[in-house]
């Protein structure tokens, strides 16, 4: 890449209605479908779509973007990508970047997934609680340290920042003894995890009708870990897991996106010796100098609060 890019990445998670085939009944919360098609509307109007091909092009200095380039990004991999976002992009003959997780069929959810459905359905106090029972006395004091660290980052003064604070615990400090503990929690609770995990995640035929569609797709790891967490081996298990599954996906050279948007230093000399040209990140920027370090910004977040540069 010779010269920053002018372009304004969009990134979005779930797209649904509440009791449609995606929400499934989960009373996970997402953007809803009409907020999603009117958003299109007011990016139309002041910018140029492109598709990760003319991204990927300009990055390797083959072509440049046009101006005001605009390029949507799906984090996740989730089923609302498929019922909900595929139709309304190819309706509108636009194309979209999904970052979606390396998944076997018969693997269960990511941790941050167990616990969307876990907090939609116990709240969170209730979650706090149940996890609390459930942990031994040395557990519990890491918890009770890890909590107070947080609070420093997350002043509990709305319940977005509580939630924020008890997803740091678990999805950092207690990340690995959790996971098995919070699939226990979710089978007691709302049932089989695998068979949850097989209609929320997009499947392999999926994917291919929705590339076969104009979509593309990038990487986004294997269990969607806090990079800054993690040690440099498992960095790298995690890039080439994403690697290895785009190889039947997507052209290469592929597109990554950070996991919580969380950064490493050696994120993007791994990511280049995997295929990676490009990683997205969830800072907000719209002048993109490094092209491991793309910023975004946060659809439901503009949907929300209104942004200037919409
Ligand atoms: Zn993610």
């Amino acid at each position: 890449m010779n010269d920053p890019l002018e372009l304004t990445v969009i990134m979005y998670h779930y797209v649904r209605d509440r009791g449609d085939e995606a929400e499934a009944g989960s009373g996970i919360p997402g953007m809803l479908v009409q907020t999603f098609e009117s958003q299109l509307d007011d990016l139309a109007k002041q910018h140029t779509f492109v598709t990760w091909s003319d991204v990927r092009m300009a990055i390797l200095g083959n072509r440049p973007l046009p101006s005001s380039a605009c390029l949507l990004t799906f984090d996740d991999g989730v089923l609302d990508h498929y019922i909900n976002v595929f139709r309304i992009l190819r309706r509108r003959k636009l194309s979209g970047l999904f970052f979606a997780l390396e998944r076997c069929e018969n693997e269960g959810l990511t941790l941050p997934h167990k616990i969307h459905f876990l907090l939609a359905k116990l709240g969170l106090p209730g979650l706090r609680d149940a996890i609390w029972e459930k942990l031994d006395s040395v557990q519990r004091e890491r918890f009770t340290q890890a909590e107070k660290k947080y609070l420093l980052r997350y002043p509990p003064v709305s319940l977005d920042k509580r939630i924020n604070l008890l997803k740091s615990v678990l999805q950092r400090d207690l990340s690995t003894e959790l996971n098995p503990l919070l699939g226990n929690l979710f089978e007691e609770c709302i049932g089989s995890e695998k068979e949850t995990a097989r209609n929320y995640y997009l499947n392999s035929e999926q994917i291919q009708e929705m590339s076969a569609g104009g979509m593309h797709f990038g990487g986004h790891s294997h269990s969607h870990p806090w990079f800054d967490w993690i040690d440099s081996a498992t960095r790298e298990a995690e890039i080439k897991a994403s690697a290895d599954w785009l190889q039947v996906v997507e052209t290469e050279p592929w597109a990554f996106a950070y996991p919580y948007g969380s950064l490493s230093i050696d994120a993007p000399q791994l990511l280049q010796a995997h295929g990676f040209v490009a990683a997205f990140t969830t800072n907000t920027q719209l002048r993109q100098t490094d092209p491991y370090f793309i910023g975004r910004l946060d659809g439901e977040e503009i949907a929300k609060y209104g942004h200037r540069y919409v």
